[in-house]
């Protein structure tokens, strides 16, 4: 009984860490060639489109690249917008 629970814990995620279940969006990374890395004034977190926080400490999310939780503060792509 008792592994019968453990492996349906596990079977829906409870027992992944919050870091595992984080998830990129590799299509609309390229269509907007997103990098983690920006060697200008413009990153993700000065574009209007950042939103931090998420499972993954120091990384964010993005209104344009949805479905991805792995956007770096320091990256950038090629919708950058002023805030
Ligand atoms: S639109 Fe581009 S630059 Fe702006 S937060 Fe999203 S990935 Fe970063």
């Amino acid at each position: 009984m008792v592994c019968k629970i453990f492996f349906a814990a596990v079977s829906v995620g409870l027992g992944v860490p919050q870091s595992a279940r984080a998830q990129r969006n590799p299509d609309l990374r390229a269509a907007t060639r997103y990098r983690d890395q920006s060697s200008g004034k413009r990153h993700c977190s000065t574009c209007v489109n950042f939103l931090p926080g998420g499972p993954n400490p120091g990384l964010g999310r993005c209104k344009v690249i949805e479905r991805d939780d792995e956007i770096d503060p320091n990256g950038v792509c090629g919708l950058w917008s002023d805030t």
